[in-house]
């Protein structure tokens, strides 16, 4: 007998994402193509002041997903695993750019796997065009009134948000 089960899988892309970059997006896009919905999940801290409001972050991605058709945008504060089981997501995604970037993924995926069995955490490198680009360095380069738009993804308009006060 054929019993279908659900196949859907919903993965989590969390991180600060203060602000979304066009590096962000390359993920995002590779882990479209491994999942059928992936929910960008801004994280915050409410004693850490970032630089973007986390509302305003959630704004930010939302302008440059909004073309597309499986992303959800969020944000959340508390445990990440939390998050997925509160949203149904049973993968956390994670770029990859230096080696660095996995000594530190790699011992909070442990930490989660070992709070959460039932979720994994799945690395994607970042092998882009944009794998330098950072939020340190859109922030940076915001801060001194350089152009950002080609760090960040097609239709962001970075300046509704940022008036450099
Ligand atoms: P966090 O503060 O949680 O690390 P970030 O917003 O800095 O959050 O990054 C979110 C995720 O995106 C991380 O997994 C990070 O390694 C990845 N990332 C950031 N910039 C890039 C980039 N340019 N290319 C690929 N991955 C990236």
């Amino acid at each position: 007998m054929y019993v279908k089960i659900s196949t859907m899988r919903t993965a989590l892309f969390p991180g600060s994402f203060d602000p979304f970059t066009i590096g962000h997006y390359e993920v995002l896009e590779s882990a479209l193509k491994i999942f059928d919905k992936v929910i960008v999940a801004v994280g915050y801290n409410s004693a850490k002041k970032g630089f973007f409001a986390p509302q305003t972050r959630v704004e930010i991605i939302k302008q440059a997903t909004a073309h597309l058709p499986n992303v959800e945008v969020c944000s959340y504060s508390g445990l990440t695993i939390d998050a997925c089981r509160n949203l149904g997501a049973s993968v956390i995604v994670r770029g990859l750019r230096t080696t660095a970037d996995f000594e530190m993924e790699s011992v909070i995926a442990q930490a989660n796997t070992k709070l959460a069995p039932e979720i994994s955490t799945v690395f994607l490198p970042a092998c882009g065009e944009y794998s330098f680009v950072s939020s340190t360095i859109v922030r940076d380069v915001l801060i001194h009134k350089g152009d950002v738009s080609q760090f960040l993804p097609k239709g962001v308009q970075i300046e509704k948000f940022y008036t450099g006060e």
